[in-house]
């Protein structure tokens, strides 16, 4: 479905998105230097309210990003959340929604590098309901490589790097899957295509550390969060390919896989190859406190409509 229509966050103002539009000869459309957030809102029936979901949090990692990059944005973290939370209500959405902040090298120049050019923020947003199925996925080992740091650092979320989990993700769709779990160079677990992984094992979560070429991810420290308030316990270590086929559980953190099973891998079943109890437990947990509907939680969400 194309993003045709609502009002967008460009060039300083909200906007109609049909006009927000770049020239082909854009630097980061001709080399990818650009970097992006993926943030969700929650629509809160009850309330009649939308709450973004760790907004806070997420602008601080495009900053970081940004740094990366050498892109220098006139808006600090809270003052994007606030830019996105106008943008939001002035599109007077009712139900869940993905917002897609987007810094990016604006300079209409042909030069590889990084210094000397023109930056650029828009912010643009789009009705979302689940975007996996977060009930029993069916993910491969993909043959394709994670990134790695010293390539194009996956700690960032650069729009050019999105080229090695789409030819993973694709790939794995071909051949029948839902999902690819990618490897390191070094052979270890790193991540699945647009989300980061845990598995359980011997009822202990495990999912891998920050140096393991993952972004690091928002959803996987809710989790944690998550994880301690129920009393499971967790460990941030490398996790080797063949845990993947005698693991428990397995599932996916992500904002826009939410917490996801995948109930078979290289078609072995994951467990008993049915969602896990521990994946359940997380997932209900994490379900009230992005609509807002955990006390406990409301620290995660900023609401839209005052
Ligand atoms: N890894 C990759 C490659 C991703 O694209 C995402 C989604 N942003 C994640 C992990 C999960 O990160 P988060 O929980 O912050 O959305």
């Amino acid at each position: 479905q194309e993003i045709t229509s609502g009002y967008c966050f460009y060039k300083g103002q909200i906007m109609p998105l049909a006009e927000a539009n770049v020239n082909i000869s854009t630097h980061a459309l001709n080399y990818g230097t650009g970097c992006f957030e993926g943030i969700r809102a929650y629509w809160n029936a009850q309330e009649g309210q939308l709450y973004v979901l760790k907004a806070l949090e997420h602008y601080q990692r495009l900053l970081l990003s940004c740094r990366i990059l050498k892109i220098n944005l006139p808006y600090n973290a809270e003052e994007l959340v606030e830019r996105t939370r106008l943008m939001l209500a002035k599109n007077d959405y009712r139900e869940d929604v993905y917002i897609r902040p987007f810094a990016f090298k604006a300079s209409q120049v042909i030069k590889v590098t990084l210094t000397g050019l023109r930056d650029e923020l828009a912010i643009f947003s789009v009705p979302m309901g689940n975007y996996v199925d977060t009930a029993g996925l069916a993910a491969t080992v993909s043959s394709w490589q994670r990134i790695s740091d010293n390539m194009i650092p996956s700690r960032a979320k650069v729009t050019g790097a999105y080229i090695n989990p789409a030819l993973a993700n694709d790939a794995a769709t071909a051949d029948g899957y839902d999902e690819a779990i990618m490897l390191s160079s070094d052979g270890q677990v790193s991540e699945a295509s647009s989300a980061n992984l845990f598995i359980v094992r011997n009822g202990v979560l495990v999912t891998t550390p920050i140096t393991s070429d993952i972004l690091e991810g928002i959803t996987r420290r809710a989790i944690m969060q998550l994880a301690d308030d129920l009393g499971l316990s967790y460990e941030v270590r490398q996790i080797d390919r063949t845990e993947l086929y005698i693991c428990d559980e397995m599932f996916l953190a992500g904002t826009g896989a939410q917490i996801a099973a995948i109930t078979s891998v290289d078609r072995r079943p994951v467990g008993t190859g049915k969602m896990g109890s521990i994946t359940k437990q997380l997932q209900e947990a994490y379900d009230s406190a992005v609509r807002g509907k955990d006390e406990r939680y409301m620290d995660w969400v900023t609401p839209v409509y005052k």
